[in-house]
């Protein structure tokens, strides 16, 4: 980028570092030496407060499917303004996206909405915990599911990238009831709740979004629904990614897979802060005020989010091509480009370059990608006026604004960078 020494962005990221931990409000924008700072957005670009114009392949980490200030979603907004933005009471929009998300989702009979993906997790395995009477959850090694303490184990995202799989503040104590299992590898679960029969939930990303993509097997999701149908063990699929990027119905439409509970976030709420979990009835039911199992939010449902959110699954129902559009273009970047050793993984509208000469299948093997190389690359391509998420563990997006022109450019930068 231009100017490096006296941008607008490194006299605010200046200041900020004064007032906030890393000068960011989240890990993963620390970008050394100063991350630059947005200015505005639209589409498949944002632009800079130093006026540069950058290809958005981060995309706010997932949640922008239908790009910057869509302006389907920005009509919605607008129009709820006029109405209030927080009502502290019930809303005709709840029962109308209720029924848009339960309809949607095999797994989901019933759900409740929260304000984040984190808040929908943590809700998510309280409610487990709560039907089953048993204490631990398994996880799998890599899999993101959040920013709280049950699940701070080994992380993916933020939390790898910095070296720091678990964080500080978080209780041994609790931490000691989350075990964790490779991906892709059934008999591993299979083991490990054959020798424990303590385990409330096993909560999975079915595709890994925060290492990757990382894809998985044949038959891998139907195995673990079965082993964990076999143990008694809660399925939670967490599809805060997943739920609405591969297409209407998340994974567990994709690959015909009925979790019992699921986690939602990111594309629901359109670019609004949002979060929901929702699962088999019998289960929902222990949700206060329903039943003993306790959760609130001050803004949970908030009138605006749930605008935004009932706008976007009303255009991607009403337009359920673009997801083989979407499909279509990252196909085509893939054969255009020369891999140069290393390999490329998508599906749909998400994809990545990994500096690793076969796809990743599970933890172990991402964290052997080389993490210089990626980080030279990223350099140049964000040079190139390419943003891509600043780590090899995060996964790249594109959204319905990304035009063939964008895919063009997108691929040429590729073949120069690498
Ligand atoms: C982003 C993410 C979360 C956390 O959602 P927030 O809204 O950031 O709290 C949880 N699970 C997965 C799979 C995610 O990608």
């Amino acid at each position: 980028m231009k100017n490096s020494n006296s941008s607008k962005s490194s006299e605010l990221f200046e200041v900020a570092k004064t007032l906030m931990p890393g000068g960011v409000s989240s890990p993963v924008r620390a970008i050394k030496p100063y991350p630059f700072y947005t200015a505005h957005a639209g589409g498949s670009y944002l632009t800079t407060v130093d006026g540069v114009s950058l290809l958005d392949c981060c995309m706010a980490y997932g949640p922008l499917l239908l790009g910057h200030a869509a302006p389907q979603v920005r009509l919605a907004i607008e129009a709820q303004l006029d109405y209030g933005w927080l009502y502290g009471t019930p809303s005709p929009l709840e029962p109308k996206f209720a029924k848009m998300i339960t309809g949607d989702h095999p797994g989901m009979d019933m759900v409740r909405f929260v304000s984040s993906g984190s808040e929908a997790t943590m809700a998510a395995i309280r409610l487990a915990r709560g039907f089953s009477g048993k204490q631990d959850i398994v996880k799998i090694e890599g899999g993101f599911h959040g920013a709280h303490d049950a699940v701070l184990v080994k992380a993916g995202s933020g939390a790898t990238t910095m070296g720091v799989p678990d964080s500080a503040g978080v209780l041994s104590d609790l931490v000691k009831h989350t075990r964790q299992v490779p991906y892709n590898d059934p008999e591993a679960l299979e083991s490990l709740l054959s020798a424990h029969t303590d385990v409330a939930a096993f909560i999975i990303e079915p595709v890994l979004g925060n290492i990757g993509p990382v894809l998985p097997d044949n038959n891998y999701l139907r195995d673990i629904r079965e082993i964990t149908r076999a143990h008694d063990v809660l399925l939670i699929f967490d599809e805060v990614i997943t739920g609405y990027r591969l297409g209407i119905g998340g994974a567990q439409v994709m690959y015909g897979v009925r979790p019992d509970l699921t986690t939602l976030g990111k594309i629901i709420g359109g670019g609004l802060p949002i979060g929901a979990f929702g699962g088999r009835r019998e289960i929902m039911q222990l949700i206060a005020p329903q039943g003993p199992v306790y959760q609130a939010g001050t803004f949970s449902g908030n009138p605006l989010s749930l605008s935004a959110g009932i706008a976007t699954l009303t255009y991607l129902h009403d337009n359920q091509m673009l997801y083989e559009e979407l499909d279509a273009k990252t196909r085509a970047l893939e054969e255009s480009l020369n891999l140069n050793g290393g390999s490329f993984v998508r599906l749909g509208s998400m994809f990545k370059y990994f500096f690793r000469s076969t796809p990743p299948k599970n933890y172990r093997e991402v964290k052997e990608c080389n993490t210089d190389a990626f980080g030279r690359f990223w350099k140049r391509m964000l040079s190139a006026g390419i943003f891509l998420p600043p780590s090899q563990f995060e996964t790249n997006f594109i959204s319905t604004a990304h035009s063939d022109q964008d895919l063009n450019t997108l691929s040429q930068a590729y073949t120069q960078c690498l």
